[in-house]
């Protein structure tokens, strides 16, 4: 591909998309017909005007769309020439044989052609009924619609009209019809996604009046279209609306897709090309401090983590920002790779920031790092927005000056009033928790190397997609002591027997979890139930043991205390909303108990779960819900997925299956949750297709022409 698609290009240093594009409009094939329906003379049309432009004017310039079809247009979201160009059917209707009147039989959906005789219609209450007599030479058949009466005015006697419909005991029911030029009744008619005041038939016309009404260039360098055997945009959209066959409006699908796909990677492309323009100053290899930091730690560092230190290691080496993404299921081990990290910035005179997505989080980082750099001589300091003003603004001030070396915080970090004296790491805990904004605007006027860690991992290629821009490092092993996870799906019938085996556990000297609830309330009530179910176990199930509750309306004093308690063995059981869903670290916590577990999401449970297993001891995770029979399927999905695995890749692919893509984590900053007509699994090809061409655009310097060129632009794509 690369030499292939460089040779034109050096040959030809001329712009190679863009309007000129249009050109290729004398090469564009005629729609072919349907069945039965001459192919319509009136498109497309030629004009100079580029395609993005057309695309951005407004449903009103069409012809016949008024305030009222705008209104109506705009509750589908569709609001452009473009939306309309690209609303994609939902799906095509079947292909039915055309019969002669006379050789209608049954009730088997057909199609039939022929003149109007006459036509009347009557009112049966609400019920508006339309009757023809419609004739074709074979015979003669009555045909009825409903609740159309000013189709009668439009039925005058000779009219030829092509019917689909079924033949029932009072005549031809038509399901749709076709007066002079449209296409209703073809095969493979388009079913868009339609609503109560707009008709699939008026829907139909619309699409194709926006369609007569563009001209479409095609973003897509001949070359490239060549190579990866793709059609004309403007073929694809046509058979978009009209395929002649499900192969045809699937190989449309996918140009589209391939133009979304692509579009996305060349704004990843464009985002890396300005971080390698970027510099920061580069840390040279690790020393003392670091050698120390191995010798104080109790385990030997992983296979897998010593290689994610290495890979962090050469970006540091090198003369622009870091942006790495490290992956790693719970309780795989990130934080001290972190740690690293952020040690390598302080080893370097200079400082390094821990950003986390919540206070708790934010507070357990803190405890667990606090230990090891007091051993080490580091200092650190925690900075949220729950800190006392006076204790905040010394922290800031200490920041400004040096005195801590790494801060652990909330976006309380990133906010304008704190000045870091000299930052050069910043690790930020659960990416895609962070809007896009934060996460530039932590770099924004600085330049650190940034590492960022999720515990949602996704497949690498799917994580090309959402996080293109960083590269990625995996930590694929747990710990070598680490048994995996027994998990089981209890009834609440017998949730007695799960309380019996967590008291087993406290018995043992072992704590334990339970999770409750997830109710939808204000985060008050969710508490108030909290208390409620804590206090009920108190005099319940655990009776005898101490039981913590914490929750998200707790003061920040209270749960850092109650975290600091549960930690060191005060407390047996910790019961907890979802406030404990990230990185609570406590190895000798071996058993949870999750509450009304089918009303979690997949991803949810697993970080849940991830909460115990993380010493050399067997973990359980017991999870209590209705009968499976009574559950829904996505629910009773996500349980067996559950049950099945503890690796959090398969659980990944597991919830992208039951949920679909757009919900993945991150989508929505990524402009992943706009794909319309990519399927990241199926279309894994064209992504990477889309990938190698973004990066041969990139390197020609012809990034911002392809962008701007791509159907829709890079609007959809949000800041990009
Ligand atoms: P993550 O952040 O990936 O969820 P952590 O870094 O919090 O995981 O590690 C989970 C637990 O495993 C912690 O108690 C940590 O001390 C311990 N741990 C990390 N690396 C190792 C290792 N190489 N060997 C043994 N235990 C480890
Ligand atoms: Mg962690």
């Amino acid at each position: 591909l690369r030499a292939a698609a460089r040779a034109p290009t050096q040959a030809d240093p001329g712009p190679i998309l863009g309007p000129e594009v249009t050109s290729t409009m004398s090469r564009i094939r005629l729609p072919a017909g349907f069945a039965g329906v001459d192919p319509p003379d009136v498109w497309p049309r030629s004009r100079s005007v580029p395609t993005s432009e057309v695309f951005a004017r407004s449903v009103e310039t069409l012809p016949g769309v008024g305030p009222t079809a705008k209104r109506r247009l705009a509750r589908l979201g569709l609001h452009t020439v473009g939306d309309l160009v690209t609303h994609r059917p939902r799906r095509y209707e079947q292909p039915v044989p055309q019969r002669r009147i006379s050789e209608l039989f049954g009730d088997d959906e057909a199609v039939i052609q022929g003149a109007v005789r006459a036509a009347s219609g009557y009112h049966r209450g609400r019920l508006h009924i339309l009757t023809a007599r419609v004739a074709d030479g074979s015979g003669e058949i009555r045909a009825t619609w409903f609740n159309q009466p000013w189709l009668e005015d439009k039925l005058l006697p000779g009219t030829r009209v092509r019917l689909r419909g079924r033949q029932n005991r009072h005549g031809f029911a038509v399901e749709s019809y076709d007066l002079g030029e449209t296409a209703d009744t073809a095969d493979f008619a388009p079913v868009y996604p339609a609503s109560e005041d707009l008709s699939q038939k008026q829907l139909r016309g619309l699409v194709e009046a926006a369609l007569a009404s563009v001209s479409i260039g095609d973003p897509l360098p001949a070359e490239f279209r060549a190579s990866e055997g793709l059609p004309l945009a403007a073929d694809a959209l046509v058979a978009l609306h009209r395929p002649r066959s499900l192969e045809d409006a699937e190989e449309a699908r996918r140009r589209l897709a391939f133009d979304e796909l692509l579009t996305l990677q060349l704004a990843l492309a464009r985002r890396t090309a300005e971080r390698e323009a970027t510099f920061a100053e580069p840390l040279g290899s690790p020393g003392e401090l670091l050698d120390r930091y191995r010798v104080a730690l109790p385990f030997t560092l992983t296979a897998a983590q010593e290689r994610a230190i290495g890979e962090i290691d050469a970006d540091l080496a090198r003369e622009t920002p870091m942006q790495r993404l490290l992956q790693g299921d719970v309780g795989s081990g990130k934080t001290v790779v972190a740690l690293y990290a952020l040690l390598r910035a302080v080893e370097a005179g200079r400082q390094g920031a821990l950003m986390a997505p919540t206070e708790t989080l934010a507070e357990q980082h803190f405890l667990t790092i606090e230990g090891l750099c007091a051993e080490l001589g580091v200092r650190v300091a925690l900075l949220t927005s729950s800190v006392p003003a006076k204790e905040h603004a010394l922290v800031r001030q200490l920041i400004e000056s040096g005195d801590v070396q790494i801060a652990v915080g909330t976006h309380a970090l990133i906010q304008r009033d704190v000045e870091f004296r000299d930052l050069a790491v910043a690790v930020v805990d659960e990416q895609h928790r962070f809007g896009v904004e934060q996460r530039s605007a932590l770099v924004e006027g600085r330049s650190p190397h940034v590492l960022h860690m999720t515990a949602t991992p996704i497949p690498r290629t799917l994580a090309l997609t959402v996080y293109g821009d960083l590269s990625v490092s995996e930590i694929d092993e747990p710990p070598a002591n680490r048994k995996p996870i027994v998990t089981a799906s209890v009834t609440e019938e017998r949730s007695s027997e799960a309380y019996e085996r967590l008291r087993r556990h406290l018995a043992d000297g072992r704590q334990a979890y339970v999770v409750c609830p997830l109710i939808e309330a204000s985060e008050t009530t969710v508490a108030r139930a909290a208390e409620d179910e804590a206090e009920r176990l108190r005099t319940g199930e655990l009776k005898g043991f101490r039981v913590g509750c914490v929750h998200g309306r707790l003061r920040a004093v209270e749960r850092r205390d109650l975290m600091a308690r549960f930690k060191a063995g005060e407390l047996d059981v910790l019961v907890a909303t979802t406030v404990i869903e990230v990185g609570v670290d406590v190895p000798n916590a071996t058993i949870m108990i999750v509450q009304e577990a089918d009303r979690f999401g997949l991803a949810q449970l697993h970080q849940l779960r991830g909460r115990v297993g993380r010493g050399a001891e067997q973990s359980y995770c017991l999870l209590v819900s209705r009968a499976l029979e009574e559950l829904t399927d996505s629910a009773r999905e996500r349980l067996e997925a559950m049950v099945e695995t503890t690796d959090g890749f398969e659980i990944a692919e597991r919830d992208l299956e039951i949920r679909g893509e757009g919900h993945l984590a991150g989508a929505r900053q990524s402009g992943l949750s706009d794909l319309r007509f990519a399927h990241l699994r199926k279309d894994r090809d064209l992504l990477e297709r889309a990938r190698e061409i973004a990066a041969v655009l990139g390197d020609e310097g012809l990034l911002a022409e392809a962008v701007d060129a791509l159907l829709g632009g890079s609007e959809h794509l949000g800041e990009s």
